[in-house]
């Protein structure tokens, strides 16, 4: 069975490898690079396997993820892109995202990833202040993260992403508001700013738990995102989703498959992948009979991996059916973080205006979108708008 090749216009790719490992990370990385060299080689051929069983897809978006990309030698990069695009149909004016981290850029590695094809970069700024780095466990200081936006300018990219973390405890408003100037003093054409999440065994989890460290109260969180909204917007980075800003134009497209619960492969330890049911049903994956589309994800062992690749298979460690109901509960709930806002039934309109008038969402016509108190409860939203239906 074929995917139909034009449900899915997007693909992710994971390199799992860090300098080091910051306190706050969940995500799948390992400090040092050792080993990279393999692995780039498993995931090309991953991707291989990828394109004979789903077909040659053709491709909007490209998004290449860590850990730390930016890390690998870039000819294993230009390798990587070359693979993809001699197996899937990478369309001319595509978004090819890289991430990096200012530690790892110079104008050099930038020009050689720009003529592999990437024509997007964000880079894992989170705060210009040293404390805060500290606290974070980045390896890069202000300085560091400036000259990088420079650099990658240098070497031609004009679609430059920096990502920013808030509620970092030490951090007060008015040095939040000094990140902010200085980034946007820095010109790039998005930004991207997080709340600072305890995430479950991560060594800032610990520290919490021992009460070595406290977390920034909710009061103060929202202060500093209502921070960033007022100054981004007021510079021109329109807030185009709960944690996005972007000049006219400059919207991420790739993410905004996530958050319009698109479709898009994934290849790589640790990543997740969302495929209509032929398609996932073409990748050997278990299709219920109802689901509209499978939900899968990769194990997070490096060696595992390989492993699995040098057998033949796709490394998948689990997938979950989506059904009719639960897609349009997820698709409400990642639409209502979105400015434009998602469209909502008729049944729901009733309950979409007492939400309104409790303040939580506002409507358009018929479409509906969190407001910042509602950004706070969008599962409870959500389940008042689509819950009962979709159950
Ligand atoms: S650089 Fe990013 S992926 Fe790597 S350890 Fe830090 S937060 Fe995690």
């Amino acid at each position: 069975m074929r995917a139909a090749p034009d449900d899915v216009r997007s693909l992710y790719v994971h390199i799992p490898f860090c300098e080091r490992k910051c306190e706050y990370c969940d995500f799948t990385s390992v400090a040092g690079a050792t080993g990279s060299e393999a692995y780039m080689d498993a995931l090309c051929a991953e991707v291989r396997r990828l394109g004979e069983r789903l077909g040659r897809l053709s491709l909007d978006t490209v998004f290449i993820g860590g850990g730390t990309p930016s890390l690998v030698e870039p000819d294993l990069l230009a390798a990587l892109l070359a693979t993809v695009r001699s197996t899937f149909s990478v369309a001319v004016d595509a978004e090819v995202t890289m991430e990096a981290n200012p530690s790892s850029v110079t104008a050099g590695r930038a020009r050689v990833w720009r003529a592999a094809g990437v024509n997007r970069v964000s880079l894992g700024v989170q705060s210009l202040e040293a404390d805060a780095l500290r606290f974070l466990g980045r390896v890069h200081d202000a300085d560091r993260a400036l000259a990088a936006v420079a650099e990658v300018r240098e070497a031609g990219f004009t679609s430059i992403n920096c990502d920013l973390i808030y509620a970092v405890p030490g951090l007060g408003d008015t040095r939040w508001r000094r990140t902010l100037e200085r980034v946007v003093a820095a010109g790039p054409t998005h930004i991207s700013c997080y709340e600072l999440t305890v995430e479950p065994g991560t060594p800032l989890h610990t520290r919490v738990r021992r009460g070595l460290v406290r977390p920034v109260e909710g009061v103060r969180s929202m202060r500093q995102h209502r921070l960033a909204v007022d100054l981004l917007e007021a510079a021109g980075y329109g807030q185009y989703e709960v944690s996005n800003f972007a000049l006219p134009g400059e919207e991420c497209r790739h993410n905004l498959v996530y958050w319009h619960n698109g479709y898009y492969a994934a290849a790589g330890v640790g990543a997740h992948g969302h495929l209509p049911a032929a398609a996932a049903a073409s990748i050997g994956l278990d299709v219920e009979a109802g689901a509209v589309s499978v939900r899968h994800w990769h194990g997070r062992g490096i060696a595992a991996y390989g492993r699995a690749i040098r057998a033949g298979d796709l490394p998948i460690a689990g997938s979950e059916p989506v059904g009719p109901g639960m897609r349009e509960q997820e698709r409400v709930m990642l639409g209502l973080r979105l400015r434009e806002g998602v469209r909502i039934g008729a049944a729901s309109l009733d309950e979409a205006r007492s939400l309104e008038g409790l303040g939580l969402i506002a409507i358009d016509g018929d479409r509906v979108r969190a407001t910042s108190r509602g950004e706070a409860v969008l599962n409870q939203v959500t389940l008042r708008l689509v819950g009962d239906r979709a159950a």
